[in-house]
């Protein structure tokens, strides 16, 4: 499959599982609140009927004389009330009046059934053909028009225990209904814009996601054409090189081709090893053979190996070494002389005769440090950013010129990482450059 279409097509499933994930929990989390705001509501209706109902049972029973008739108190306790059970009269006092025209104006509404169900006086808003159920539980019923109304029946006795019928408190739903349907409305149109918005975040992060999955394969994609392009010129080399000695015809010729020959392998060699070094330190940090290393060491040896090296190059090769006692970390010994070696035999390829590289060895309280300082060419800003990539090459025929395939800052900075360290530069071009490492001490 195409590489692109295969990363669209995972960008698209990541959108998707997101989006499902993302959409279900908004799904369930409206659920909840709405099912929750329901209950909270109907326990707040139920306080407020229980209290009401508890109320009038326990001012109006004491006072039952016979089933079918009320005392007068049940009139001044919910005003307005009336009946076959209880004339009807208006509230002669201004104060009664009101109340009678509060309770009739509120949601709530009494009621009293006989033993068999029929009504005996009713008082509030009176809806049309409730079922008188008696029974005595909260219930809801909804009316002609098909509103609700919740309500609470209790069973009545007389002052001799004997059974007097029901009171029935109730309230209407109807505006909490339309609440809720607005709820629904908002949910129905609201959820849908809720999920495409959704889909769009998750689209996008997704393609954050993505990004750095995409970024490596891209640098795997680069590195592997890298470095077989790399391997290319000097088997090219040895395959014309071969083909030119089968045709030579005296021995200094078949020589100086198997001289060439020889180099060529062995810079092959050099790369795959180097190759496979990136990839070792790369992979395996926990594979490194980690033991106290002395720095001072390491840097009198590789100053002392290379010296050979910078006198042919015509530069002062100088050491530093501002502590006096062993500076000591934990590392990989072969791996630290590898990263030094390489920050050092650049400084000496990359600085002109006459010019000087100095090696710096330190410690704070907590760090130790090496600097690798030349006074050569230095490197430009737009460079600094990417001459750790593998393969990269400031100017290729500059470094082609010190055989150098661009993988030696690629090694020092794979190396440094896997000792927990940290490597900074510092360049001017004409001026020098300095590479300074910074790793934890050995404590
Ligand atoms: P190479 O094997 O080509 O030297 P490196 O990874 O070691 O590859 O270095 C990458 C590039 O950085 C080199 O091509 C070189 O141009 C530049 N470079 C590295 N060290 C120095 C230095 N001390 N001074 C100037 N340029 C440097």
């Amino acid at each position: 499959m195409n590489q692109s279409k295969l990363f669209r097509l995972t960008r698209l499933r990541f959108t998707t599982g997101y989006a499902l994930v993302m959409g279900l929990a908004l799904c369930l989390g409206s659920l909840i609140v709405y099912e929750g705001i329901i209950a909270v509501h109907q326990k707040i209706v139920q306080q407020k009927l229980t209290s009401l109902a508890g109320v009038l049972h326990d001012s109006i029973e004491p006072a039952l004389e016979r089933p079918g008739q009320l005392p007068i108190i049940a009139q001044q306790l919910a005003p307005g009330l009336c009946g076959q059970a209880i004339p009807c009269v208006q509230p002669n006092n201004p104060s009664g009046r009101h109340m009678a025209a509060v309770f009739q104006a509120s949601d709530y509404y009494v009621r009293f059934l006989s033993q068999s169900g029929q009504s005996l006086a009713e008082a509030g808003q009176q809806p049309e053909a409730i079922p008188s159920s008696k029974d005595p539980f909260w219930q809801t019923v909804r009316d002609r028009q098909g509103d609700r109304y919740y309500q609470i029946s209790w069973q009545l006795r007389t002052k001799d225990n004997l059974p007097w019928g029901y009171l029935q408190v109730g309230q209407s739903l109807q505006q909490w209904d339309e609440f809720l349907a607005s709820i629904r409305l908002f949910l129905l149109f609201g959820l849908p814009f809720a999920m495409l918005l959704i889909g769009l975040v998750s689209w996008w992060l997704a393609g954050l996601a993505m990004q750095p999955i995409y970024r490596s394969y891209r640098q795997m994609q680069q590195f592997t054409s890298d470095a077989a392009h790399e391997l290319r010129t000097p088997l090219t080399v040895v395959q014309s090189t071969v083909e030119d000695t089968w045709l030579a015809e005296d021995l200094p010729a078949v020589h100086r081709n198997l001289d060439i020959i020889e180099r060529q392998t062995i810079r092959l060699s050099e790369l795959v090893k180097d190759l496979l070094l990136i990839c070792r330190v790369e992979q395996q940090h926990q594979l490194l053979k980690l033991q106290p290393c002395c720095l001072n060491d390491l840097v009198c040896d590789l100053v002392e190996e290379l010296a050979g090296l910078a006198l042919a190059a015509e530069v002062a090769l100088l050491t530093d070494l501002r502590v006096k006692e062993a500076v000591l970390m934990m590392g990989d010994e072969a791996q630290l002389y590898r990263m030094v070696s390489n920050l050092l035999t650049n400084a000496i390829r990359y600085t002109p005769p006459g010019g000087k590289v100095k090696v710096v060895l330190d410690r704070t309280d907590h760090e130790a440090l090496i600097q690798v300082q030349d006074t050569g060419m230095g490197i430009a800003a737009t460079d600094q950013t990417r001459i750790f990539d593998r393969f990269y090459r400031v100017q290729r025929d500059r470094s082609r010129t010190t055989g150098g395939v661009g993988l030696g800052l690629s090694i020092v900075q794979a190396i440094v990482h896997a000792h927990a360290g940290k490597i900074q530069l510092q360049s001017a071009v004409g001026k020098g450059s300095t590479f300074t490492v910074r790793f934890p001490l050995f404590q």
